[in-house]
């Protein structure tokens, strides 16, 4: 069930390329191994920018695409809730300008567009690989729980269901994806399988040294999770 060309093909394509971090190109690597996200395109002018929008309905989501910018937001390579055709033509010019001066030699595949999500909460799910304990997968709260707080929890791939299960009830937050003050306890199942997808993924490919979804954002318990975006660095 799982798609190993597509992730040997993501990989081979960036070694000649002589890519070694991978950002939103690595989403369908993800995909390959039942990870989904949110429907999305890669684009290389405003006027499509703009059709690929209407074509997906509104709101969507802007991201640039460069092989030099891993931290998207940080340079303004990110749009959220972008509602009108106005919108997104005006976000892809202030998003061109923007990037290039925050970094003034990168190179700019496209934009990418993508469909909102709304609603859920934020959790990060992360490898990397440890000399002594092989491949490490993280979990964690998106934010300031990862940032500021720390609150995450390790444990060496591969992962069995009650590994799983204890990372996400380890970490010291975890009774907001319980559901607090009448709140609906989040998919905690689906968090389960992807942590062990990931688990899968990284044990299939040692070349994939360490790889990063932030977010993942986790619905109601029973409505399920998305990759919203990744980061993925090979050998
Ligand atoms: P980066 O981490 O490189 O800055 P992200 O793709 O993670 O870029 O986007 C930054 C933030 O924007 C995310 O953490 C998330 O809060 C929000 N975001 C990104 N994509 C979407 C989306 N499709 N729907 C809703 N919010 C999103
Ligand atoms: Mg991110």
């Amino acid at each position: 069930e799982v798609d190993k060309d597509t992730v040997r093909k993501v990989i081979d394509d960036a070694r000649k390329a002589g890519i070694s971090v991978l950002g939103l190109e690595a989403l369908p690597v993800l995909e390959a191994y039942g990870i989904p996200t949110l429907k999305y395109r890669i684009v290389d002018s405003a006027d499509k920018a703009v059709a690929t929008a209407k074509e997906f309905g509104y709101p969507v989501v802007m991201k640039i695409v460069s092989p030099q910018i891993v931290h998207k937001s940080d340079v303004g390579g990110v749009r959220v809730g972008l509602d009108s055709d106005e919108a997104v033509l005006n976000a892809y010019n202030k998003m061109m300008r923007d990037v290039k001066v925050a970094v003034p030699h990168c190179q700019i595949s496209g934009v990418l567009i993508q469909q909102m999500a709304v609603g859920g909460k934020e959790v990060i799910l992360g490898v990397n690989r440890d000399p002594q304990f092989g491949p490490l997968i993280m979990f964690g709260l998106g934010g300031i729980y990862v940032e500021v707080l720390k609150d995450v929890q390790f444990r060496v791939a591969p992962l069995s269901e009650h590994d799983a299960l204890g990372m996400i009830y380890g970490i010291k937050a975890h009774q907001l994806l319980e559901g607090v003050r009448g709140e609906k306890p989040a998919d905690i199942e689906k968090l389960v399988e992807f942590l062990q997808r990931l688990s899968q993924l990284v044990t299939d490919f040692p070349e994939i040294l360490e790889l990063d979804i932030n977010p993942v954002k986790v619905y109601e318990k029973g409505t399920g999770c998305l990759a919203l975006d990744a980061r993925m660095t090979i050998s």
